[in-house]
Protein backbone atom coordinates (compact mmCIF):
# COMPACT_ATOMS: atom_id res chain seq x y z
CA UNK A 1 0.00 0.00 0.00
CA UNK A 2 1.56 3.65 -0.60
CA UNK A 3 2.54 5.60 2.49
CA UNK A 4 2.37 8.84 3.33
CA UNK A 5 4.94 9.75 5.29
CA UNK A 6 4.61 12.23 7.67
CA UNK A 7 7.30 11.70 10.22
CA UNK A 8 8.80 14.91 11.58
CA UNK A 9 12.24 13.49 11.37
CA UNK A 10 14.07 12.04 10.46
CA UNK A 11 11.66 12.45 7.30
CA UNK A 12 10.30 12.44 3.97
CA UNK A 13 12.50 12.35 0.71
CA UNK A 14 11.91 12.89 -2.78
CA UNK A 15 11.52 9.41 -4.58
CA UNK A 16 13.83 10.71 -7.30
CA UNK A 17 16.33 11.58 -4.51
CA UNK A 18 16.15 7.81 -2.86
CA UNK A 19 16.28 6.09 -5.89
CA UNK A 20 19.69 8.01 -7.15
CA UNK A 21 21.13 7.44 -3.78
CA UNK A 22 20.66 3.63 -3.97
CA UNK A 23 21.83 3.80 -7.64
CA UNK A 24 24.87 5.48 -5.79
CA UNK A 25 25.19 3.11 -2.81
CA UNK A 26 25.99 0.38 -6.10
CA UNK A 27 27.51 2.24 -8.45
CA UNK A 28 28.14 5.61 -8.15
CA UNK A 29 29.15 7.35 -11.21
CA UNK A 30 29.87 4.33 -13.15
CA UNK A 31 33.15 4.03 -11.21
CA UNK A 32 31.97 0.55 -10.38
CA UNK A 33 32.62 1.41 -6.82
CA UNK A 34 29.61 2.62 -3.75
CA UNK A 35 29.79 5.72 -3.00
CA UNK A 36 29.73 3.67 0.55
CA UNK A 37 33.31 2.64 0.14
CA UNK A 38 35.15 5.44 -2.37
CA UNK A 39 37.66 7.58 -0.09
CA UNK A 40 36.71 11.49 0.80
CA UNK A 41 39.58 12.52 -0.81
CA UNK A 42 38.39 10.86 -4.73
CA UNK A 43 37.95 13.53 -7.32
CA UNK A 44 34.65 11.80 -7.75
CA UNK A 45 33.80 12.38 -3.58
CA UNK A 46 35.25 16.15 -3.89
CA UNK A 47 33.09 16.88 -6.62
CA UNK A 48 30.23 16.10 -4.46
CA UNK A 49 31.51 18.26 -1.98
CA UNK A 50 31.74 20.73 -3.96
CA UNK A 51 28.31 20.75 -6.00
CA UNK A 52 26.95 20.47 -2.25
CA UNK A 53 28.10 23.84 -1.19
CA UNK A 54 27.72 25.67 -4.60
CA UNK A 55 24.35 24.33 -4.74
CA UNK A 56 23.54 25.76 -0.75
CA UNK A 57 25.40 29.39 -2.02
CA UNK A 58 22.99 28.85 -4.70
CA UNK A 59 19.74 28.07 -3.99
CA UNK A 60 19.73 30.60 -0.65
CA UNK A 61 21.75 32.99 -1.79
CA UNK A 62 24.87 33.10 0.24
CA UNK A 63 27.28 35.37 -0.97
CA UNK A 64 31.88 34.99 -0.45
CA UNK A 65 31.47 36.44 2.87
CA UNK A 66 30.18 33.67 4.41
CA UNK A 67 31.21 29.97 4.84
CA UNK A 68 29.18 26.74 3.86
CA UNK A 69 30.08 23.44 6.26
CA UNK A 70 28.83 20.27 6.32
CA UNK A 71 29.51 19.05 9.90
CA UNK A 72 28.66 15.88 12.16
CA UNK A 73 27.11 15.91 16.10
CA UNK A 74 23.57 17.33 14.73
CA UNK A 75 22.14 20.85 15.45
CA UNK A 76 22.14 19.45 19.34
CA UNK A 77 26.43 20.22 19.01
CA UNK A 78 25.68 23.73 17.14
CA UNK A 79 23.72 24.18 20.37
CA UNK A 80 27.40 24.41 21.86
CA UNK A 81 30.11 24.83 19.34
CA UNK A 82 27.95 28.15 18.64
CA UNK A 83 28.34 29.86 21.89
CA UNK A 84 32.10 28.14 22.19
CA UNK A 85 32.62 30.34 19.13
CA UNK A 86 31.05 33.30 19.38
CA UNK A 87 30.39 34.54 22.79
CA UNK A 88 33.54 35.98 24.54
CA UNK A 89 33.47 34.54 28.38
CA UNK A 90 32.58 38.38 29.31
CA UNK A 91 30.06 39.20 26.68
CA UNK A 92 26.57 38.15 26.43
CA UNK A 93 24.18 36.81 23.87
CA UNK A 94 20.14 37.03 23.52
CA UNK A 95 18.13 34.17 23.46
CA UNK A 96 14.41 34.16 22.14
CA UNK A 97 12.85 30.60 24.08
CA UNK A 98 10.26 29.68 21.47
CA UNK A 99 10.07 26.09 22.79
CA UNK A 100 11.77 22.48 23.53
CA UNK A 101 15.18 23.17 20.69
CA UNK A 102 15.64 26.88 22.26
CA UNK A 103 15.86 25.59 25.76
CA UNK A 104 18.35 23.28 25.10
CA UNK A 105 20.07 25.82 22.94
CA UNK A 106 19.80 28.09 25.88
CA UNK A 107 21.14 25.29 28.05
CA UNK A 108 24.41 24.64 26.31
CA UNK A 109 25.12 28.13 25.87
CA UNK A 110 25.06 29.31 29.80
CA UNK A 111 28.85 27.30 29.71
CA UNK A 112 30.51 29.94 27.48
CA UNK A 113 29.06 33.64 28.68
CA UNK A 114 25.84 35.56 30.03
CA UNK A 115 23.09 34.40 28.59
CA UNK A 116 19.71 36.54 28.31
CA UNK A 117 16.48 35.44 27.75
CA UNK A 118 14.75 38.16 26.23
CA UNK A 119 12.00 36.97 25.13
CA UNK A 120 9.62 33.42 25.88
CA UNK A 121 6.49 31.81 24.82
CA UNK A 122 6.49 29.35 27.79
CA UNK A 123 3.61 30.60 29.46
CA UNK A 124 1.52 29.33 27.04
CA UNK A 125 2.93 25.74 26.10
CA UNK A 126 5.16 27.11 23.20
CA UNK A 127 2.06 27.84 21.16
CA UNK A 128 3.33 31.38 19.74
CA UNK A 129 6.30 33.00 18.67
CA UNK A 130 6.84 36.43 21.14
CA UNK A 131 6.98 39.63 19.24
CA UNK A 132 7.67 43.15 19.99
CA UNK A 133 10.73 42.67 22.11
CA UNK A 134 14.14 44.98 23.07
CA UNK A 135 16.77 43.46 21.56
CA UNK A 136 20.15 44.71 23.83
CA UNK A 137 22.53 46.49 21.42
CA UNK A 138 25.44 44.76 22.83
CA UNK A 139 24.52 41.21 22.40
CA UNK A 140 27.12 39.30 20.44
CA UNK A 141 23.88 37.52 19.04
CA UNK A 142 20.53 36.59 19.17
CA UNK A 143 19.72 33.30 18.90
CA UNK A 144 16.39 32.14 17.03
CA UNK A 145 14.73 28.70 16.28
CA UNK A 146 13.11 29.61 13.05
CA UNK A 147 10.47 26.61 13.06
CA UNK A 148 9.43 25.32 16.22
CA UNK A 149 9.38 21.14 15.17
CA UNK A 150 7.68 20.04 18.09
CA UNK A 151 4.73 22.64 18.82
CA UNK A 152 4.22 23.58 14.85
CA UNK A 153 5.35 27.06 15.10
CA UNK A 154 7.05 29.12 12.39
CA UNK A 155 8.53 32.81 12.22
CA UNK A 156 7.35 34.62 9.03
CA UNK A 157 9.20 37.73 10.41
CA UNK A 158 12.97 38.93 11.87
CA UNK A 159 13.36 41.48 14.54
CA UNK A 160 14.37 44.38 13.69
CA UNK A 161 17.58 44.91 14.68
CA UNK A 162 21.43 44.98 13.75
CA UNK A 163 22.49 42.25 16.11
CA UNK A 164 23.76 38.99 14.25
CA UNK A 165 20.75 36.67 13.97
CA UNK A 166 22.40 32.68 14.88
CA UNK A 167 19.44 30.39 13.74
CA UNK A 168 18.50 27.38 14.00
CA UNK A 169 16.92 26.68 10.70
CA UNK A 170 16.62 22.46 11.23
CA UNK A 171 12.95 22.21 10.02
CA UNK A 172 13.11 24.64 7.48
CA UNK A 173 15.50 25.02 5.76
CA UNK A 174 14.91 25.00 1.85
CA UNK A 175 11.73 25.57 2.77
CA UNK A 176 11.49 29.35 1.64
CA UNK A 177 13.17 32.01 0.59
CA UNK A 178 15.66 34.07 2.84
CA UNK A 179 17.65 37.19 3.18
CA UNK A 180 20.40 35.26 4.32
CA UNK A 181 22.58 38.68 5.00
CA UNK A 182 20.94 39.32 8.15
CA UNK A 183 21.96 36.26 9.68
CA UNK A 184 25.74 35.66 11.36
CA UNK A 185 25.19 32.22 11.41
CA UNK A 186 22.68 29.41 10.27
CA UNK A 187 22.74 25.80 10.90
CA UNK A 188 20.14 22.73 10.42
CA UNK A 189 19.98 19.36 11.03
CA UNK A 190 19.91 17.63 7.68
CA UNK A 191 17.21 15.28 8.58
CA UNK A 192 14.15 17.34 8.49
CA UNK A 193 14.28 19.12 5.25
CA UNK A 194 17.29 18.20 3.67
CA UNK A 195 18.51 14.27 3.58
CA UNK A 196 19.01 11.25 5.83
CA UNK A 197 20.34 12.36 9.59
CA UNK A 198 24.25 12.43 9.87
CA UNK A 199 25.01 15.56 8.93
CA UNK A 200 24.51 19.37 9.96
CA UNK A 201 24.40 22.10 7.39
CA UNK A 202 26.33 25.47 8.89
CA UNK A 203 26.42 28.43 7.15
CA UNK A 204 28.39 31.26 8.98
CA UNK A 205 29.55 34.95 8.15
CA UNK A 206 33.36 34.54 8.73
CA UNK A 207 33.24 37.83 10.29
CA UNK A 208 31.68 36.68 13.03
CA UNK A 209 34.98 34.73 13.59
CA UNK A 210 38.15 35.09 15.82
CA UNK A 211 36.57 37.16 18.36
CA UNK A 212 36.59 34.94 21.59
CA UNK A 213 39.99 34.36 23.22
CA UNK A 214 38.94 31.06 25.06
CA UNK A 215 40.91 27.84 23.63
CA UNK A 216 38.72 25.89 21.18
CA UNK A 217 39.16 21.93 20.97
CA UNK A 218 40.47 21.74 16.86
CA UNK A 219 37.30 19.82 15.84
CA UNK A 220 34.95 22.12 17.88
CA UNK A 221 36.94 24.85 15.95
CA UNK A 222 34.61 26.77 12.83
CA UNK A 223 38.05 27.84 11.52
CA UNK A 224 39.12 24.17 11.37
CA UNK A 225 36.32 23.01 8.87
CA UNK A 226 36.47 26.46 6.68
CA UNK A 227 40.29 25.61 6.37
CA UNK A 228 39.63 22.32 5.66
CA UNK A 229 36.83 22.76 3.46
CA UNK A 230 34.54 20.38 5.74
CA UNK A 231 36.88 17.62 5.09
CA UNK A 232 39.36 18.09 8.23
CA UNK A 233 38.42 15.06 9.64
CA UNK A 234 36.54 12.28 7.46
CA UNK A 235 33.00 13.87 6.38
CA UNK A 236 29.67 11.89 6.84
CA UNK A 237 29.73 11.19 2.81
CA UNK A 238 26.54 9.69 2.26
CA UNK A 239 24.40 11.98 3.99
CA UNK A 240 26.35 15.11 2.19
CA UNK A 241 25.61 13.07 -1.07
CA UNK A 242 21.79 12.87 -0.76
CA UNK A 243 21.62 16.14 0.61
CA UNK A 244 23.25 17.31 -2.40
CA UNK A 245 20.59 15.17 -4.57
CA UNK A 246 17.85 16.95 -2.89
CA UNK A 247 19.39 20.17 -3.42
CA UNK A 248 19.32 19.35 -7.43
CA UNK A 249 15.98 18.49 -6.52
CA UNK A 250 14.62 21.39 -5.44
CA UNK A 251 16.67 23.43 -7.67
CA UNK A 252 15.18 21.51 -10.74
CA UNK A 253 11.84 21.98 -9.16
CA UNK A 254 12.17 25.82 -9.15
CA UNK A 255 13.99 26.82 -6.02
CA UNK A 256 12.89 27.58 -2.47
CA UNK A 257 10.69 30.40 -4.24
CA UNK A 258 8.22 27.64 -5.08
CA UNK A 259 8.93 25.38 -2.15
CA UNK A 260 7.45 28.45 -0.54
CA UNK A 261 4.06 28.79 -2.67
CA UNK A 262 3.75 24.66 -2.84
CA UNK A 263 4.59 24.71 1.05
CA UNK A 264 1.58 27.36 1.31
CA UNK A 265 -0.83 25.43 -0.82
CA UNK A 266 -0.32 22.19 1.68
CA UNK A 267 -0.24 23.85 4.75
CA UNK A 268 -3.38 25.76 3.37
CA UNK A 269 -4.83 22.82 3.05
CA UNK A 270 -4.09 20.80 6.43
CA UNK A 271 -5.17 23.99 8.26
CA UNK A 272 -8.65 25.06 6.19
CA UNK A 273 -9.20 21.38 7.20
CA UNK A 274 -8.48 21.73 10.90
CA UNK A 275 -10.28 24.81 10.97
CA UNK A 276 -13.59 23.68 9.40
CA UNK A 277 -13.72 20.12 10.96
CA UNK A 278 -15.68 20.17 14.32
CA UNK A 279 -13.66 17.12 15.85
CA UNK A 280 -10.07 19.02 15.64
CA UNK A 281 -8.34 21.99 16.77
CA UNK A 282 -5.16 24.03 15.91
CA UNK A 283 -2.37 23.88 19.19
CA UNK A 284 -0.82 27.02 17.76
CA UNK A 285 -1.21 30.46 17.16
CA UNK A 286 -3.07 31.43 14.28
CA UNK A 287 -0.58 33.91 13.05
CA UNK A 288 2.47 31.71 14.15
CA UNK A 289 1.27 28.50 12.14
CA UNK A 290 3.90 26.40 10.88
CA UNK A 291 4.23 25.46 7.44
CA UNK A 292 5.95 22.64 8.21
CA UNK A 293 4.73 20.91 11.15
CA UNK A 294 1.28 21.50 11.62
CA UNK A 295 0.38 20.55 15.15
CA UNK A 296 -3.47 19.88 16.24
CA UNK A 297 -5.95 18.13 18.69
CA UNK A 298 -9.22 15.94 18.77
CA UNK A 299 -11.67 17.64 20.37
CA UNK A 300 -13.23 14.24 21.44
CA UNK A 301 -10.12 13.13 22.76
CA UNK A 302 -12.02 9.48 23.15
CA UNK A 303 -11.61 9.21 19.48
CA UNK A 304 -7.70 9.33 19.20
CA UNK A 305 -7.30 5.59 18.85
CA UNK A 306 -9.77 4.97 15.75
CA UNK A 307 -8.20 8.42 14.28
CA UNK A 308 -4.90 6.85 14.46
CA UNK A 309 -6.12 3.64 13.53
CA UNK A 310 -7.70 5.16 10.16
CA UNK A 311 -4.93 6.83 9.41
CA UNK A 312 -2.54 3.87 9.36
CA UNK A 313 -5.40 2.25 7.35
CA UNK A 314 -5.04 5.10 4.80
CA UNK A 315 -1.29 4.84 4.96
CA UNK A 316 -0.96 7.94 6.49
CA UNK A 317 2.85 7.14 9.33
CA UNK A 318 4.24 9.48 11.84
CA UNK A 319 0.75 11.40 13.37
CA UNK A 320 1.19 10.81 16.52
CA UNK A 321 2.28 14.32 17.74
CA UNK A 322 5.67 14.79 20.07
CA UNK A 323 5.53 12.97 23.37
CA UNK A 324 6.10 16.00 25.33
CA UNK A 325 2.63 17.62 24.13
CA UNK A 326 0.83 14.95 22.85
CA UNK A 327 -1.99 14.92 20.29
CA UNK A 328 -1.22 15.06 16.54
CA UNK A 329 1.76 16.41 14.47
CA UNK A 330 1.60 16.15 10.47
CA UNK A 331 5.15 17.01 8.89
CA UNK A 332 4.93 18.29 5.73
CA UNK A 333 8.14 19.15 4.54
CA UNK A 334 9.63 20.31 0.48
CA UNK A 335 9.12 16.21 -0.64
CA UNK A 336 5.18 15.98 0.93
CA UNK A 337 3.20 15.51 -2.31
CA UNK A 338 -0.31 17.25 -1.52
CA UNK A 339 -1.78 14.72 -2.48
CA UNK A 340 -0.65 12.73 0.70
CA UNK A 341 -2.06 15.65 2.51
CA UNK A 342 -5.16 15.75 0.68
CA UNK A 343 -5.45 12.24 1.85
CA UNK A 344 -5.31 12.74 5.66
CA UNK A 345 -7.97 15.55 4.96
CA UNK A 346 -10.01 13.22 4.25
CA UNK A 347 -9.42 10.83 7.05
CA UNK A 348 -10.20 13.61 9.02
CA UNK A 349 -13.60 14.55 7.08
CA UNK A 350 -14.52 10.32 7.63
CA UNK A 351 -14.19 11.03 11.22
CA UNK A 352 -16.31 13.88 11.18
CA UNK A 353 -18.91 12.04 9.08
CA UNK A 354 -18.83 9.30 11.57
CA UNK A 355 -19.05 11.24 14.76
CA UNK A 356 -19.16 15.18 13.67
C1 LIG B 1 15.42 17.99 15.23
C2 LIG B 1 15.83 19.33 15.69
C3 LIG B 1 17.02 19.54 16.42
C4 LIG B 1 17.94 18.41 16.84
O1 LIG B 1 18.64 17.95 15.77
P1 LIG B 1 19.74 16.80 15.94
O2 LIG B 1 20.35 16.78 14.57
O3 LIG B 1 19.02 15.55 16.31
O4 LIG B 1 20.70 17.22 16.99
C5 LIG B 1 17.34 20.83 16.78
N1 LIG B 1 16.54 21.87 16.46
C6 LIG B 1 15.40 21.71 15.77
C7 LIG B 1 14.57 22.90 15.44
C8 LIG B 1 15.00 20.44 15.37
O5 LIG B 1 13.87 20.27 14.68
Amino acid sequence: MKKHNFYAGPAILPKDVMRQASKAAINFNNSGLSILEISHRSADFAAVMEEAESLTRELLGVSDDYAVLFLTGGASSQFYMSAMNLLATDGKACYVDTGAWSTKAIKEAKAFGEIEIIASSKDKNYTYIPKRYKVPTDAAYLHLTSNNTISGTQHNWWPDTDVPFVCDMSSDIFSRPLDVNRFGMIYAGAQKNLGPAGVTLVIIRKDMLGKVNREIPTMLDYKTHIAKGSAFNTPPAFPIYVSMLTMRWIKAKGGVAEMAKKNKSKGGLLYREIDSNPLFVGTAAKKDRSLMNVTFLLNKPELEKEFLDMCTEAGCVGIKGHRSVGGFRASIYNAMPRGSVKVLTEVMQALAAKHG
